[in-house]
């Protein structure tokens, strides 16, 4: 079963978030069930010099306004496809963002041309012969492919999945020529959204099967809370979604050989403290009571001014923050306002550093998920991995991931971590009081903790999963 990958980031070697998390380890998980993958994406700048065995797939003569190649080769354990599209990808500046932080003008070009690419390599046109069995398509980046292979005959069956509803790719609809998108599609029932064109939507309306991150996630699309506009659409696709939960790649997020940490493992998690230590040392915060870590984008989403309206009850309970994230200015702002105003409590630092990351994971108490909503999140996956308790808002994978400390789970001995209800500032505090409680019961946090670690986070199941996806769609195609 060859798998085609549609997406615009993958860990490590380009990431925004956890898009690039999935992307870089689902490869691996999928290789074990019998179906290898190709991935294709952007060769941004200095992506090439990485491939291992290079090679020319393909060419096209003009690809929305230029030429570019496909070039095949490995790097980092990932059998790689890079659209080498000098005049779309070869800028400085973020992949989706300018130097000035705005969106590139032409994102919409941008991506469709990967799309495009991606729908070229489904139909078998890569020099080398390989075709793939299934083109599974990733976010609205991705989103055109399934439009583009819609109007062949013969093509492979489709995927598309959402990591996050918010991010839909829009373009006016004077753009659809230019995009090579057809008029016929041009209907709400096809890529039409509000007069204009919407990628995501194109995507899921246009894709065989449809998957989201999380079984919570793929209920809540249906609401107009959770769907930005296209709870209908997903409401009216209900039968080809399924929600099949995230893992994380358990070999490079793995606290007995990480090397940006004194190592520890379930068996020895007395040796974690180290961890503390030095990165309470690091951002110079004295707690006596828990240590409160965040790694996040620094987005709306993520719900982090609940966080700072309670930031004076979080240290009266004699509690620490830690935080390293960057994105939004007015919360970079807040944040760093908040480290200046309590030195020694909250440590701040904006920004985005991959080791301090692992970091925060092996070294906080407690890893805070305030999200308003939340695909999947990773995150708290990595704190449970890490023995750094999850407090998340109970929303999409957050809800599906910890299990929440409440007298039963205690009684029976089976809690992760604490949840509360999302969006609300006083059951966000209840939970912190939880955690402070719960922390000062060295016995039970000990418990937490192995609980956590001993969670199931990984791929396989997941893949497993996906497995059985690609092969209904390849039996039921004609
Ligand atoms: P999202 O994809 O919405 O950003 P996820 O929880 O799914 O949220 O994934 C976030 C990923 O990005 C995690 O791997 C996290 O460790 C990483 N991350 C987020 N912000 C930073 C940062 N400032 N520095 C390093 N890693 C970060």
């Amino acid at each position: 079963m060859n798998v085609l990958f549609v997406v615009s980031e993958c860990a490590p070697l380009i990431k925004t978030g956890g898009l690039a998390d999935v992307a870089g380890a689902l490869p691996g998980a999928l290789a074990h069930e019998g179906c290898p993958v190709r991935v294709l994406m952007p060769a941004y700048p200095g992506l090439e010099s990485k491939l291992v065995d290079a090679k020319e797939l393909l060419a096209f003569d003009d690809l929305f306004g230029g030429p570019a190649r496909i070039l095949g080769g490995q790097a980092a354990g990932l059998d790689l496809l890079l659209l080498d599209a000098p005049h779309l990808y070869d800028r400085v500046g973020l992949i989706y963002l300018g130097p000035d932080g705005n969106d590139w003008p032409d994102n919409a070009v941008r991506f469709a041309s990967l799309s495009w690419a991606g729908a070229r390599i489904g139909l078998g046109e890569l020099t080398d012969g390989w075709r793939p069995d299934v083109v599974h398509a990733h976010d609205w980046q991705g989103g055109l492919t399934p439009v583009y292979l819609s109007h062949m005959p013969v093509r492979p069956p489709t995927v598309v999945t959402i990591h996050n509803i918010a991010y839909q790719g829009h373009a006016p609809a004077w753009q659809r020529d230019d995009l090579r998108l057809p008029i016929a599609g041009f209907t709400p029932q096809g890529f039409e959204f509000w007069g204009g064109i919407n990628f995501l939507k194109a995507g899921l309306v246009y894709a065989d099967a449809i998957t989201t991150v999380s079984p919570t996630y793929a209920k809540e699309l249906t609401s107009p809370e959770f769907g930005y506009g296209l709870e209908g659409v997903i409401a009216a696709s209900v039968e080809k979604l399924r929600g099949i939960l995230n893992g994380i790649d358990l070999d490079h997020w793995n606290p007995e050989s990480d090397p940006a940490i004194a190592n520890f493992s379930i068996r020895t998690i007395g040796k974690r403290a180290a961890n503390r230590q030095a990165l309470a040392e690091e951002f110079g915060t004295v707690a006596e009571g828990p240590l409160f870590g965040i790694v996040s984008r620094l987005t709306p989403q993520k719900g982090l001014n609940l966080l700072l309206n309670l930031l004076h009850d979080l240290l009266d309970r004699e509690a620490g923050l830690v935080l390293l994230g960057s994105g939004d200015p007015d919360l970079e702002h807040a944040f760093s306002a908040a480290g200046t105003s309590h030195p020694g409590q909250v440590g701040v630092k904006i920004g985005y550093d991959e080791p301090l990351s692992h970091r925060i994971y092996a070294g906080s108490d407690v890893i805070v998920v305030p999200s308003r909503f939340e695909p999947c999140g990773l995150t708290q996956l990595y704190g449970l991995r890490y023995g750094a308790l999850p407090l998340v808002a109970r929303t999409g994978g957050l809800a599906d991931t910890v299990i929440d400390a409440n007298d039963a789970a205690r009684k029976t001995g089976v809690a992760t971590g604490f949840q509360f209800h999302p969006g609300s500032g006083r059951s966000l505090n209840e939970a912190i009081n939880r955690a402070c409680d719960c922390f000062a019961d060295k016995k039970l946090w000990r418990q937490m903790q192995r609980n956590a670690m001993k969670h199931p986070v990984g791929w396989e199941t997941s893949a497993a999963s996906y497995r059985m996806l690609y092969e209904s769609l390849t039996e039921a195609a004609p």
